[in-house]
């Protein structure tokens, strides 16, 4: 009898793989640490996705949806794997639930985890109450709130948008870019002016990464549809006169200093490494990269490829990653997981 699939984590990739499993009869077991799946969109509360504009509840939650009612997965949430040893085709996983689980391949869909502002001081997170992130716009907006500033639930009349928060600083030790931020910002940016038309919006950049298709959808149509206004800039910090959030800085294009005030102030939060990657590197005995993703050993022969055999990996676990190329992979594990072991099968006939 054949050995299940384990997959670690149930977000769009770990969805996506075991998906594409149980539609060819494979088995999988997907362990959760969380108490539900769909990954960042559901655990954090997304609103609507780029670049579809999809609510995440319906297009993620459908997958999840889709995959709870699959007999061929099982799904074990609040649960992580605490040992993990053997060989392709027959590896032992012990889970932190105290059971044991045979498994004939694993794929690592484990996801990043969200830059925490507090790291950036000097920005004003943590110290002023009006100084949000992109997460907390998207569970004002997704819960039917509404964008409102934390401290007196005044609609805001001035916005401001703050880019690479977390990605791009090599003073705090993230130099990557992370990919997806600059066209969720200009999303948010139109999300706020068709809700609050009097609402002056700004986005602060560096450069804008708006990449593909997303520079006309997203990009150009936020300026000129509806007047989002973008300011070349090097910020030097958030402060508060008592009354308005305060941006200082630079405009890197006529190089002169700005000064200027606002009534709530987003952080453009990147994606980090997920925090418990060197856990997951020494249960599972694969390499990471540089600064602390998981290392695919191979990008086009056998994508999803760890560094070692048997064990895949996709999604954001990788890097930072969009939504649908995360699901892409998960998909690509799944393949990849499937045609090991046909070749596996092949070597012992
Ligand atoms: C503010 C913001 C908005 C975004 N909006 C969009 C958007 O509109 N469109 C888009 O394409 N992309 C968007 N993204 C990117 C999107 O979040 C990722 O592409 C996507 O979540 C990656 O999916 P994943 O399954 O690889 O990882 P995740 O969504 O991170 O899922 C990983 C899962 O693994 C679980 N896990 C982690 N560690 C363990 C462990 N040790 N054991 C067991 N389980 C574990 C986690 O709990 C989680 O459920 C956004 C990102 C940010 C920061
Ligand atoms: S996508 Fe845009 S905001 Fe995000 S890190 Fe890259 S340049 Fe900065």
């Amino acid at each position: 009898m054949t050995k299940p699939v384990l997959i670690v984590g149930g977000g769009p990739a770990g969805l996506a793989a075991a998906h594409s499993l149980a539609t060819v009869g494979k088995q999988s077991i997907i362990v959760e640490k969380e108490d539900k799946l769909g990954g960042a969109p559901i655990l954090s509360g997304y609103a609507k996705l780029v670049p579809t504009g999809e609510w995440a509840k319906d297009a993620i939650g459908g997958m999840v949806t889709r995959v709870e009612g699959e007999d061929a997965v099982t799904i074990l949430t609040n649960t992580k794997v605490t040992e993990f040893g053997g060989s392709p085709g027959d590896f032992q996983a012990r889970l932190s639930n105290g059971d044991n689980a045979q498994v004939e391949a694993a794929i690592l869909c484990s996801g990043f985890t969200h830059f925490d502002s507090v790291n950036k001081p000097e920005w004003g997170f943590g110290t002023f109450q009006d100084v949000v992130t992109t997460t907390q716009v998207e569970q004002m907006i997704s819960s039917g709130q509404g964008v409102r500033c934390p401290s007196d639930s005044r609609k805001p009349k001035r916005v401001a948008i703050l880019l690479c928060v977390g990605s791009r600083d090599r003073q705090i030790g993230r130099e990557w870019c992370s990919k997806i931020c600059c066209t969720v910002s200009s999303n948010l940016a139109m999300e706020i002016r068709e809700e609050l038309p009097d609402c002056h919006v700004y986005i602060y950049y560096m450069d804008i990464r708006t990449f593909g298709l997303n520079e006309t959808k997203y990009y150009w149509r936020s300026q000129e549809e509806f007047k989002v206004k973008y300011i070349k800039a090097r910020i030097a910090e958030v402060t508060s006169d008592g009354e308005k959030l305060i941006v200082k800085g630079e405009d890197t294009l006529v190089k002169r200093p700005i000064t200027i005030p606002f009534d709530l102030v987003v952080h453009a939060i990147g994606m980090d490494p997920n925090v418990d990657n060197p856990e997951i590197a020494s249960t599972f005995g694969v390499d990471l990269q540089e600064h602390g993703h998981i290392d695919a050993a191979n990008c086009y022969g056998a994508m999803g490829q760890t560094t070692r055999a048997g064990v895949y990996v996709a999604g954001a676990a990788m890097g930072p990653e969009t939504i649908d190329d995360s699901i892409a992979q998960g998909h690509a594990a799944a393949m990849a997981v499937l045609s090991g072991l046909k070749e596996a099968i092949g070597k012992t006939a």
